[in-house]
């Protein structure tokens, strides 16, 4: 998969005139149609004005090769937090709606249990000592405010993940170490989530937040860990610099 062309297909490409006279003259050529300047990040010369210009060292930093994969990575991470998103706010949903609806649940219940009583001793069900009905109970039971507040934890915890995709999505550091915490802290929670009842979707869940929690921390270097911060940055100067200067050199000089 040639990452570097399926970026410039969406984006455009990235064209840009250094300052530096040795590598402006590598990174522009004439042509009949006029100066053409190479981009910066899959190299073809793209006829018209450079996109920016200024020295070599503020050019933006293009992504290639891995931090360009790593890009991709971090936008489908965004797409899956937002579809989970979507979903707990459906579930949300969910809940306030019972909580709407049960007032009439529990009338057409408590009107019917007296009726069903004669019945049901007639036909020796001690309906006192009813399983179902003791859990029928304890549904309804459930306050207003409990419901609500259930509602509300769900919505939040929908909003950490709308959260996770935004910053995930613009690639930001911020975003990164958000979604490193907030999917760290919810992982208990899954695994215990396991021990009751193991279904296919709950183990990729899983999978998918633990392979990304790995990911975000050893790629990028978050809490310190390989050279942390600086290295980070360090890392993302040194590509601006670099992809200005590998175009350059990777041009024969004629
Ligand atoms: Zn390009």
């Amino acid at each position: 998969m040639d990452w570097a062309l399926r970026a410039c297909g969406w984006r455009g490409h990235y064209t840009y005139a250094p300052d530096e006279a040795q590598l402006r003259d590598r990174l522009s050529v004439d042509t009949v149609a006029g100066q053409a300047w190479r981009c910066l990040r899959c190299g073809t010369f793209v006829p018209g004005d450079p996109v920016g210009s200024g020295p070599a060292d503020h050019a933006p930093e293009v992504p290639r090769g891995r931090l360009l994969r790593d890009r991709w990575l971090m936008r489908a991470l965004a797409i899956e937090r937002l579809l989970r998103g979507l979903l707990l706010v459906l579930a949300a949903v969910v809940v306030f709606e019972f909580r709407s609806s049960r007032e009439t649940m529990r009338a057409a219940f408590d009107k019917d249990e007296p009726l069903l009583r004669p019945f049901a001793d007639q036909i020796g069900w001690d309906i006192d000592r009813s399983k179902l009905v003791r859990l029928a109970g304890e549904a309804f039971d459930l306050s207003n405010t409990a419901l609500m507040w259930i509602a509300i934890a769900i919505l939040g915890y929908a909003g950490l993940q709308v959260i996770e995709a935004v910053g995930l999505w613009l690639v930001k550091r911020w975003g990164e170490y958000f979604s490193a915490v907030a999917t760290s802290i919810f992982l208990p929670l899954e695994i215990y989530e396991l021990t009751e009842k193991i279904t296919a979707l709950r183990i990729v869940a899983l999978v998918i937040n633990i392979a990304a929690v790995v990911w975000l921390v050893y790629s990028k270097r978050l809490f310190g860990l390989r050279g942390g911060g600086a290295a980070y940055h360090a890392e993302h100067h040194a590509e601006s610099l670099l992809s200005v200067e590998r175009s350059a050199i990777a041009v024969p000089t004629q």
